[in-house]
């Protein structure tokens, strides 16, 4: 039997960590403050949102949400983005992705205020994440994975991780961070030639391929961490990750599941940047934090 790797007990480890620096911060008057951009109504964003609204609450982070209607104009959400990098009460924003087209995307992650990009977002917070260079928070779902194996204190440095997938909310991130803690990171995607075969020889494996149960116990070494980032609709109407983890749980070391896994560390995440970024500037303001 693998070890369940429990995301929520890992985010409330975070969020313990958080509470005396929110409390440091709320005595001076510099109660930490998030802004989400939402377009429509995807119901992936939806229950992100609920999640990031909840974590909020248990915290005491303010959070706005700024939430225009998929016909909004197309100017829209860059004067949402402008003016919360204008609002000096806001530390940190989060713009849900991708927008629909007409938005022009890449105009908005421009324009976001770098030092308030809390899920990596600008060209320069990408630029430094993937020159290795220090400044700029991660993306958050690929921090969530960092977090959860070293909560589990499973090594990093030498160990071979296969990921499985390469999109830039995930995959390519999440290596640029393995590659940052010393890991040998080979990144698979759909034409990765005998997948089984390259992830079968890893001793971490990362699914993130968007394939409800793709991956099956044939996928794993005896030994492996499996971690599940996947979470899709396994066709009635439940959740489910990319790991069938019924199959694979027993034969694996470690695993971590689709409800509970990744998903629950995200957040806390993305809250543990808003504080960062709060802690930062109370200090340019001359608050003694410490
Ligand atoms: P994308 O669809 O953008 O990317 C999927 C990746 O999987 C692609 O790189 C694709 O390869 C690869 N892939 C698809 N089929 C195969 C295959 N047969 N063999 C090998 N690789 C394959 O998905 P995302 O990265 O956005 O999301 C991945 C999963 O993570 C989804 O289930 C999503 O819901 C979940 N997710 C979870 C989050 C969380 O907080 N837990 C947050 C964000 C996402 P190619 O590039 O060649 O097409």
């Amino acid at each position: 039997m693998g070890t369940i790797l429990d995301g929520k007990r890992v985010a409330a480890e975070l969020r313990a960590r958080l509470e005396g620096r929110i409390a440091a911060l709320t005595e001076r008057n510099a109660r930490p403050a998030l802004r989400i951009i939402r377009v429509g109504e995807n119901r992936d964003d939806l229950a992100y949102e609920k999640g990031i609204l909840k974590a909020c609450s248990l915290l005491g982070v303010d959070v706005y949400v700024s939430a225009l209607p998929e016909d909004a104009s197309s100017g829209a959400p860059l004067e949402a983005l402008r003016r919360a990098n204008a609002d000096e009460s806001i530390h940190g924003i989060m713009v849900f992705r991708p927008l629909p087209e007409r938005f022009a995307g890449e105009a908005v992650h421009a324009a976001i205020d770098p030092g308030k990009d809390v899920d990596c977002m600008s060209p320069l917070n990408l630029e430094r994440l993937f020159e290795g260079r220090p400044g700029g928070f991660a993306p958050c779902t690929p921090e969530a994975v960092i977090e959860m194996l070293k909560a589990y204190e499973i090594p990093l440095r030498g160990a071979n991780v296969a990921v499985v997938g390469r999109s830039m909310v995930v995959g390519r991130p999440l290596a640029m961070l393995l590659l940052r803690e010393d890991a040998t990171v080979t990144l698979c995607h759909s034409r990765t030639r005998n997948l089984s075969a390259v992830t079968r020889r890893a001793d971490i494996v990362v699914a993130a391929v968007g394939r409800a149960r793709f991956m099956t116990p044939e996928f794993f070494g005896p030994d492996a961490v499996v971690i599940d980032v996947g979470i899709n609709d396994d066709g009635s109407g439940k959740l489910c990750g990319d790991v069938d983890f019924e199959r694979c749980e027993p034969r694996v070391g470690a695993i971590s599941p689709a409800v509970g896994g990744v998903g629950a560390i995200t957040s806390t995440v993305l809250l543990a940047h808003v504080v960062l970024a709060c802690e930062g500037i109370a200090k340019i303001n001359g608050c003694n934090l410490t």
